[in-house]
């Protein structure tokens, strides 16, 4: 059986799955043994008194283990021999765009003015150092395309265009942390954001 419930808990409860499992026992009446796994779905932080809570929509799975990944993966086929379609920028929109390409049995090829992510890493130091700009490969060009070196958070939340979960997932399947998933201030870190790029571009050339 799976029940879901809405928590208001401490942090260092909401960080540790024993301690959340041991407050499901003793506020809502679970039974310990017949707790086999919980799943975060959603976590904010609750900042604005003196004591800091978490606010958790938390699944607690009784007497089964969960059944779906902790993220939805995307099949990409393999689409060689398949109509060219060429992607001009290889920024999030053009990655994004080869990706759903290849989901669609279409073969991107994307071209992308500047260096590779970790190339671009000597750039922008050259930048700040020696305060030399090359323009091909700065903050704004080159592969992640701009802000890929400046923060990697996501905190988009539009509705007019549909949500952004499959976006969310595509992250998780190239190395970012499950974490975007649930956080309602979801943020890669600009430390992770080179290598999900590398994975991402790894899949679109396989
Ligand atoms: C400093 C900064 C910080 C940011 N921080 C964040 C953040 O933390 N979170 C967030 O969600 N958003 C952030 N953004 C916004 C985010 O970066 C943009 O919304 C996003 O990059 C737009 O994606 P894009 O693919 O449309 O364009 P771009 O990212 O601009 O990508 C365009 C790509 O095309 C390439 N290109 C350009 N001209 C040519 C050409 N003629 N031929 C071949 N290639 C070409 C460029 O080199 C680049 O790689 C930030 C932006 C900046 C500038």
């Amino acid at each position: 059986m799976i029940q879901e419930y809405q928590l208001r808990v401490l942090p260092e409860v909401a960080a540790n799955e024993q301690r959340l499992k041991d407050y499901l026992v003793h506020e809502k009446g679970l039974n310990a043994r017949e707790i086999t796994a919980t799943r975060i779905l959603k976590r904010s932080i609750d900042a604005r008194q003196r004591t800091i809570y978490i606010n958790l929509n938390v699944r607690a799975y009784l007497n089964e283990m969960p059944k779906e990944d902790e993220y939805q993966h995307t099949l990409y086929n393999n689409v060689e021999g398949k109509p060219q379609v060429i992607v001009v920028g290889a920024g999030p929109g053009g990655l994004f765009a080869a990706l759903r390409l290849i989901e669609l049995g279409l073969r991107p090829v994307i071209v992308e003015r500047g260096k590779n992510v970790r190339e671009r890493k000597k750039d922008l130091a050259q930048i700040s150092r020696q305060q030399l700009v090359n323009p091909e490969s700065n903050y704004s060009f080159g592969e992640g395309g701009a802000g890929a070196y400046s923060d990697g958070k996501l905190y988009t939340r539009s509705k007019k265009r549909g949500n952004v979960d499959k976006i969310l997932n595509v992250f998780c399947q190239h190395g970012a942390s499950t974490s975007i998933l649930v956080d309602a201030h979801p943020h890669i870190g600009t430390d992770k954001l080179p290598r999900v790029i590398e994975n991402m571009r790894n899949t679109i050339i396989e």
